[in-house]
């Protein structure tokens, strides 16, 4: 089922739940995306300017993602892996990512962590998006259907005519 609003795009399958939060604009908003098991993916939109004084790419982010859980002192080990985003052109240059770390305090277990993500700019609205589904302790039943929501995910800025 193919989602469609603000210019956002995502093909969604049938039986999930959307909820869009109040207060939503074009200019910035967010989203949810959710099963019956309570896996999220969550798609946010916010102007480019303002994200650009911090971010000058989408590969900044990840990369300061990345520092920042490298810094971490319960840090066991991370494996990161890029993904091909078949939307990214010109007008929207994107890194679509896999994170995965594991963190361990002293006395407790050791805790999985996994973040599929995916940083897009539109050039032509001013718009960044970030789409992304987080889980825990391995539980990756829902990861290919974040997968296949996040690839689906398309700008509408080259369909429409204004
Ligand atoms: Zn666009």
């Amino acid at each position: 089922m193919l989602l469609s609003i603000y210019g956002i795009e995502l093909d969604v399958p049938k039986e999930y739940f959307v909820s869009i939060t109040k207060g939503s604009l074009y200019f910035k908003g967010d989203l949810e995306i959710s099963d019956h098991f309570k896996h999220t993916v969550t798609v946010f939109w916010d102007d480019l300017d303002e994200f650009k004084k911090v971010y000058s790419s989408p590969e900044d982010f990840f990369k300061e993602k990345v520092e920042a859980i490298e810094n971490d002192r319960d840090l066991v080990g991370i494996k990161t892996e890029i993904l091909n985003w078949p939307g990214t052109d010109s007008n929207h240059p994107a890194h679509f990512h896999k994170i995965a770390y594991s963190t361990k305090k002293r006395f407790t277990k050791e805790l999985h962590h996994c973040i599929i993500g995916l940083i897009a700019f539109c050039e032509t609205w001013n718009r960044r998006y970030l789409l992304f589904n987080e889980y825990y302790n391995n539980e990756n039943s829902f990861e290919d259907n974040a997968l296949k929501i996040l690839g689906s995910f398309r700008c509408r800025c080259n369909k429409e005519g204004d």
